[in-house]
C-alpha cells in the first residue's frame, strides 16, 4: 500500500545560507574544551575558566548567539571572541506542522547533509525526537532509516544544536529578569531520531552533558531516553557517563526472527542483550527500561511472541511500548491489526508489565517513528536490497 501523499498543514521553507565561515563553534564543546579553545585563542590561563562559564551561560542558559550581547564581557573581549569564533547551530530548511500540532523539521549541517528533528506536544509536556547520524550504519529491515545509505556522525554540536534549533522556534529561551518559567514546551529529549546513538557515544555523551547542565539548558536526566538497537558493549558506559534512562528496540523474542529484524543481534543476540540490561537499573538507581516493540503483521505478533517476551523480561525493571509499524513506500512489513496489538498488550498487562500502545503522531507529515529520512536524500537503496535483508518477498 502507498501511503497517501503527505498532507501538510504549514509548511514553510527557509532560505539556505552558503558556505559556513571557518571560525570555530563554540556550540558542542564540554566545559573543560571551551576553557582550552579560549587559552589556544589567547585567554590568559588564570582567567579561562571564568570566562569559559560566562560565555557558556550566555549560550545554553539564556539562549544568545551573538558576542555583543555578552554584556558582562569586556567590549574588546567581545570583538575578539566575535573575530574567532561563532556560536552555529544547524539551519533550519524546513518546518512541517501536523494537523496534531508535531513539528518536524529538516535541518542542515555541514557537509550540506539534512537530518530530521520532531517535536512532539502533551499535555503537560513536549518531547524532543533528536537525531545522531545522518542514516545509519545498521540496516533493521522495518525502519525508513535504515535503508538510508550516506551516514556521517553528528557533532555534539549538532546533536545540542538541534535541542537549541527547536528552543528557538518555540521561542523558549528565558527572559533576563522575568519569573522562572517552569513550564517548559520542550521538557524531554529522546535519541529515537535518525542513527543508532551508542555507535556515536562520545558526541551523545557531550551533548546531553550539556542539556543536563545545571547553568544551562537544565533537563532532569530522567528527562532523556536513549533508545539503542542494542550496542551491547556500549551499555554499561551509558549508565556510567550518561545516566539518562534507556530504551532498547527489542521487536522479537526469538534469535531467529530479531536477526531478520534487528541485525545488530546476530553480533549481540538476546542474551547477551538482556544481561547487560540488567546490569543497567542497578547502575542507574533502579529506573525501568523501555522495551520497544514495533507490531509487525505475521511477523512477531502472536500470543506466544508475548508471552516469550514475558518470560524474557524476568527479573529486569520493564515497561513495554508496542509501536504499531509506521508504513513507509516500499516497506517490507504491514502494521498488525488494533484486534492484534490489543491482544498482545493484555497478556503483557496481566503478567504485570506496563504495556502501552504507541499513538502514532504526526502521521500526515511522515514524521512517525522510523519514517524518518530526509526527502533529499536521493542515495537509496532498492526495493529488491531493501527485501533482500529483510531476508523474505512478503
Ligand atoms: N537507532 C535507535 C533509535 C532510533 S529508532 C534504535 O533503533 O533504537 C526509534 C524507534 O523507532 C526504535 O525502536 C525503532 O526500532 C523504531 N522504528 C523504526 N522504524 C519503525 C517503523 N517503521 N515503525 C515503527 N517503529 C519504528
Ligand atoms: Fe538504525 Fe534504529 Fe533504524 Fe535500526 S531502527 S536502522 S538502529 S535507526
Amino acid at each position: 500500500m502507498e501511503p497517501s501523499a503527505p498532507i501538510t498543514q504549514d509548511v514553510m521553507t527557509f532560505p539556505r545560507k552558503e558556505t559556513p565561515s571557518d571560525k570555530i563553534n563554540l556550540v558542542g564543546l564540554t566545559r573543560d574544551a571551551l576553557r582550552q579553545t579560549l587559552i589556544d585563542n589567547g585567554t590568559p590561563e588564570k582567567q579561562a575558566k571564568m570566562r569559559a562559564g560566562q560565555i557558556w551561560q550566555w549560550i545554553y542558559q539564556w539562549g544568545v548567539r551573538d558576542f555583543a550581547e555578552m554584556t558582562n564581557l569586556a567590549k574588546d573581549y567581545r570583538a575578539m571572541l566575535a573575530e574567532k569564533f561563532e556560536v552555529r547551530v544547524p539551519e533550519v530548511v524546513s518546518k512541517q506542522v501536523s494537523e496534531d500540532g508535531t513539528r518536524k523539521y529538516l535541518v542542515r549541517i555541514d557537509g550540506g547533509h539534512e537530518v530530521e528533528v520532531v517535536y512532539i506536544p502533551e499535555e503537560g509536556r513536549g518531547t524532543l525526537c533528536v537525531s545522531s547520524q545522518v542514516g545509519c550504519t545498521l540496516t533493521c529491515s522495518f525502519c525508513h532509516t535504515g535503508t538510508q545509505k550516506l551516514v556521517r556522525n553528528l557533532t555534539a554540536g549538532e546533536i545540542v544544536g538541534q535541542v537549541m534549533m527547536a528552543r528557538d522556534d518555540l521561542n523558549e529561551w528565558p527572559e533576563k529578569g522575568a519569573p522562572k518559567d517552569e513550564t517548559r514546551l520542550l521538557s524531554n529529549i529522546v535519541l529515537m531520531g535518525m542513527g543508532e546513538p551508542l555507535y556515536n557515544f562520545e558526541n551523545v555523551r557531550d551533548a546531553m552533558k550539556i542539556v543536563m547542565d545545571a547553568e544551562g539548558i537544565q533537563l532532569g536526566r530522567r528527562r532523556i531516553t536513549l533508545s539503542t538497537s542494542g550496542v551491547v558493549p556500549e551499555i554499561h558506559r551509558t549508565a556510567q557517563e550518561i545516566g539518562c534512562l534507556l530504551a532498547v528496540s527489542f521487536h522479537a523474542t526469538t534469535d531467529e526472527t530479531r536477526d531478520v529484524l534487528v541485525p545488530i543481534n546476530k553480533k549481540w543476540n538476546i542474551e547477551k542483550l538482556l544481561e547487560a540490561l540488567r546490569e543497567y537499573p542497578k547502575a542507574t538507581n533502579s529506573e525501568r527500561i523501555t522495551f520497544e516493540y514495533v507490531m509487525l503483521k505475521d511477523v512477531n505478533d502472536t500470543d506466544e511472541d508475548a508471552h516469550r517476551l514475558v518470560k524474557l523480561l524476568d527479573g529486569i525493571p520493564a515497561k513495554v511500548n508496542l509501536i504499531p509499524f509506521n508504513e513507509w513506500p516500499g516497506a517490507p512489513y504491514k502494521r498488525s491489526s488494533n484486534n492484534r496489538i490489543r491482544a498482545f498488550a493484555t497478556i503483557l498487562m496481566q503478567a504485570g508489565y506496563a504495556s502501552p500502545i504507541r499513538t502514532p503522531r504526526g502521521e500526515d507529515i511522515m514524521a512517525a517513528c522510523g519514517q524518518l529520512k530526509s526527502a533529499t536524500e536521493r542515495a537509496r537503496k532498492s526495493r529488491k536490497e531493501i527485501l533482500r535483508e529483510a531476508g523474505q518477498a512478503i
